[in-house]
């Protein structure tokens, strides 16, 4: 579950990359586009109407415009997007309680024990012993897990009508994750358990940057190698909506010449877009739900959002804060681990840190203090979103596009939850907190840029 968490999380966040070269300048025709965007963006903006027609002498409101947005959601529709997302606080703990119970199972019914006297037999080569146990012990974590994987990724997804897959197509992409995790857990666990062996005192640091390397490696290859199994990208071929992106991207100086459009109508509903890949791997991507419900203004509000993880280097970031975290993680687990085996582990027929049974025991603290974590790993996350979001407004200058699609994301996301929920829960901004940016950035009326380019003419003379 360790891995399985480590490998999932790592492809969710999908950080930008680190790639910096210089692209060409910015198309002087941007201006142009921006505002009548900003027209056509306008025309059915509750919030616009309720206050701008109130006459110009009467300031625009921002947490007035805010409400305004809020309140034209039905009753029926938020009460059933806050259901949905408030299940999946109790689905955070239903899966803390899974894991831990399935690992003081393997521990306290000696199965973990006889898995590794198992792969003893079966081989004298320490790291194929590693092999042997980790594959089995993937196996049977996901086979324990599965009911409550099924009821939360796919009977749940169908009842808030967010799925769109058969139980065949749904059962099929599983298996495939499934060889992917038993390839990608089993490398990493042959090298920690080496690292574990090597450096019995001082495994936690070394273990640590093992989990960095893997993270970066699992990132880099993604888009090349893991994405195209589930989903078909293809380049966005409509200059439509192509050219504004583009243009926002040479405004920035992001190197992409080319924007994906990606097929996740196959599996949800949901509206949404990434960068994901790091160095040369880099791509983004906006996904057939975005482009089929949302008008250009909005969707150039989501690219520039995306735009803002790359240009803010979130990708290096949030490797490098993750890595803080699971290096004191790992410190508090060598401590915990040894505790838990001075004590247990004669019972439990654990050895040591380099003991393949011990993998459960290790899983256990891990997990415990990644539940623990959770607020802080949500807010971590949460404030690069809202850097991105920043950047986004900025460059997108499309308030309205903005509120339009924080509504949109309010279909999964509850979009006016209290303070205390959106820290403990909130893994990007609440859609009330993400509107209220918006209408902040539109009640500034920043000017566009008055001063002139050089004459030429009169610099001559
Ligand atoms: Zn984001």
């Amino acid at each position: 579950m360790l891995i399985l968490l480590i490998v999932t999380s790592a492809m969710a966040l999908m950080p930008a990359s680190a790639q910096d070269s210089p692209a060409q300048t910015a198309s002087p025709a941007i201006s142009d586009k921006v505002s009548s965007f900003e027209r056509v963006a306008r025309v059915n903006d509750p919030a616009y109407r309720s206050t701008a027609t109130a006459g110009d002498a009467k300031p625009f409101d921002p947490a007035a415009a805010t409400q305004a947005w809020l309140d034209s959601v039905p009753r029926n529709q938020r009460e059933k997007s806050d259901a949905y997302f408030e299940g999946g606080y109790w689905l955070i703990l239903w899966n803390f309680l899974l894991t831990a119970a399935i690992s003081v199972f393997l521990l306290a019914s000696l199965f973990s024990a006889r898995l590794r006297d198992f792969s003893e037999r079966v081989t004298k080569i320490k790291n194929f012993q590693v092999a042997s146990y980790a594959i089995l012990y993937l196996l049977f974590v996901y086979a324990l897990s599965f009911p409550l994987n099924l009821y939360e990724n796919f009977f749940r997804e169908h009842q808030y009508g967010l799925a769109t897959q058969s139980f065949a197509q749904w059962f099929r992409e599983q298996l495939l994750g499934l060889a992917l995790t038993l390839v990608g857990g089993t490398l990493l666990v042959v090298v920690l358990y080496a690292v574990f062996r090597c450096a019995p005192r001082t495994w936690w640091i070394w273990g640590t940057i093992v989990m960095i390397i893997f993270w970066g490696t699992v990132v880099l290859i993604a888009p090349v190698y893991i994405e195209p199994l589930f989903n078909t990208y293809k380049p966005l071929t409509d200059p439509k909506i192509r050219d504004p992106i583009l243009a926002m991207a040479r405004a920035n100086e992001i190197p992409v010449k080319q924007v994906f459009e990606v097929d996740a109508s196959r599996q949800t509903t949901r509206v949404s877009a990434n960068v994901a890949g790091l160095l040369g791997t880099t791509r983004v991507a906006l996904n057939d739900n975005l482009l089929k419900q949302c008008t250009l203004p909005e969707i150039r509000a989501v690219m520039a959002h995306e735009m803002g993880h790359y240009v803010l280097n979130h990708g290096g970031k949030l490797l490098t804060y993750f890595g803080i975290l699971i290096l004191v993680g790992l410190a508090l687990t060598r401590i915990l681990f040894d505790t838990a085996v001075k004590r247990w582990g004669g019972k439990w027929r654990v050895r040591s840190i380099a003991d393949p049974a011990g993998l459960p025991l290790l899983a256990l603290i891990f997990n415990t203090l990644l539940f623990f974590a959770t607020p802080v790993l949500n807010t971590v996350v949460r404030i690069t979103e809202r850097e991105a979001d920043a950047f986004g407004i900025n460059t997108s200058r499309e308030p309205e596009g903005m509120a339009k699609v924080a509504l949109k994301l309010g279909a999964y996301r509850k979009l006016n939850p209290t303070p205390l929920e959106e820290f403990i829960f909130f893994d990007h901004p609440s859609g009330r907190a993400r509107i209220r940016m918006a209408m902040d950035w539109k009640a500034a009326d920043l000017p566009t840029g008055e001063s002139h380019a050089p004459d030429n003419q009169s610099a001559t003379h």
